[in-house]
């Protein structure tokens, strides 16, 4: 989330709330507006990361092997997948 900080262009002065006098030198009109962005960067990381289209994850066409048991089978979706584990707790 970006913030703006009034710096101003005289002494160098950071202040949180724009005014027409510097507090500190007595300048008028030396505050400008800086905009200062976020050290979190959110947006260009997620950018550079490879992408791929959920369609071409799911219609994936998968082989079921059947476990030779009908209830199993159900509860797998059809049978077992290779490279499918089971972990049982
Ligand atoms: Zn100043």
């Amino acid at each position: 989330m970006a913030k703006s900080l009034f710096v101003c262009q005289i002494c160098g002065a950071e202040h949180r709330k724009w005014a027409g006098q510097c507090p500190d030198c007595r300048e008028w009109n030396s505050m400008t507006e800086q905009v200062i962005e976020s050290t979190i960067r959110v947006g260009k990381a997620s950018k550079s990361m490879a992408t791929t289209a959920i369609p071409d994850i799911a219609m994936h066409k998968t082989e079921r092997r059947s476990t030779g048991i009908n209830e199993l089978n159900r509860v797998l979706g059809g049978g077992l997948l290779s490279g499918f584990a089971i972990i049982r707790a």
